[in-house]
């Protein structure tokens, strides 16, 4: 560990809340010489699981700038920014993320914003999806940020599903402000509070998961240099950036044996065309199954209104839809079944999957997990 980073450990240890120190200390930390994100060079990033720092520039940070620098990376982490973007526009993201988190540490003694870094007290206590809707809309304002030097929020792609790294984060939060409390006792700061209300207080609705899920595979909505390329020639983000959509097939199993109600596939419907219509396919199919594929329908070219339906209702077996994908459908990207998870499942498959499901005590053999309240 560099000198810098590490009297700046002590300094936050000596003079911030534990809370901060105690989410610092469990997550992977990364010095490097020259710290770059898609060719920026930048002062620091975080996934969500680890942080990283450029040890030149964070050398040049006062001792009260580099606590906060720290600070900040931390609540990136804590309020879980990497994990709630969804389909939104990267940049301008990470950019309300950081108004966010500096309108909160902006009170806090014994730390200084560095120089360069975005605060607004226009923004009160919004939170970083309400900064973002405005931010969206003003135009001017996203011209004169300079761009290059404000990426610290990098995807994350690591083992963990995003579920379990969201309910790993959120434990790591509520035993941090646990601790904070039994340090402190009341006197514990109304920081915490507002960390407490925001990452804790709400499991994130299932279709938000799933937009993630789908966004995380789509190469080129990840691609930082291309959505700052389209910024800087047109510094025009009164409408969402259009996303290069590299989504061939998108292929959806609906489990008929299950008790899904009409009333939640209706909900179903909705949610799974918003999330369509953001990730843009080329093509979408749907295959209803019970034991046996009873029907499919493909969409027609690039339209996303999906009307779900109940079909048939017999006993479960996975493995022809996906047979049926691998045999028809190679161009399928990712699969998205809803179901129980009561049923026959294959041993393994190539295509990257979700299940969407109700269910929190069967264990599949691949794919990503979603549970979902489907009255959400
Ligand atoms: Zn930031």
């Amino acid at each position: 560990m560099s000198k810098a980073y590490s009297n700046a450990c002590v300094k936050m240890l000596t003079s911030q809340d534990i809370f901060f120190t105690d989410i610092l200390y469990s997550l992977k930390i990364e010095e490097l010489d020259c710290l770059e994100v898609n060719g920026n060079r930048v002062l620091a990033c975080t996934d969500g699981t680890s942080i990283k720092f450029d040890t030149e520039l964070f050398s040049k940070l006062t001792l009260f700038e580099a606590v906060f620098v720290l600070a900040h990376e931390v609540m990136h982490v804590a309020l879980l920014h990497s994990l709630r973007r969804g389909g939104r526009n990267p940049m301008v993201w990470n950019i309300a993320a950081d108004y966010a988190i500096n309108g909160m540490l902006m009170g806090q003694r014994n730390m200084t914003m560095p120089k360069d870094g975005l605060y607004n007290p226009a923004y009160g206590r919004m939170s970083t999806e309400q900064i973002y809707e405005l931010l969206m809309k003003d135009e001017k304002l996203i011209s004169a940020i300079e761009l290059n030097e404000l990426a610290d929020l990098i995807d994350y792609k690591g083992e963990d599903s995003i579920q379990e790294l969201e309910g790993k984060t959120k434990q790591r939060v509520a035993d941090a402000i646990a601790k904070s409390r039994k340090m402190y006792g009341d006197q514990s700061s109304s920081l915490l509070r507002e960390i407490a209300n925001i990452v804790l207080n709400q499991r994130t609705p299932w279709h938000k998961v799933l937009r993630q899920f789908m966004v995380s595979k789509d190469r080129t909505q990840n691609s930082w240099s291309r959505v700052n390329n389209r910024i800087l020639q047109t510094r025009n983000l009164i409408c969402p950036v259009r996303h290069n959509n590299t989504l061939r097939r998108v292929v959806i199993g609906v489990d008929c044996s299950g008790s899904i109600t009409t009333t939640q596939l209706g909900r179903m419907s909705a949610h799974i065309s918003d999330i369509l219509k953001q990730c843009r396919p080329k093509d979408v199919t749907i295959l209803y199954f019970d034991a046996k594929v009873l029907a499919e329908h493909t969409l027609e070219h690039r339209s996303y209104d999906v009307t779900l339906r109940a079909i048939g209702g017999g006993g479960t077996n996975f493995r022809p839809v996906f047979e049926r994908v691998e045999q028809h459908y190679t161009d399928a990207d990712v699969l998205i079944m809803f179901t129980d998870l009561y049923g026959d499942f294959p041993k393994s498959t190539s295509i990257p999957c979700a299940w969407v499901t109700g269910t929190e005590t069967v264990k599949v053999p691949f794919g990503e997990v979603i549970y979902a309240e489907l009255d959400d």
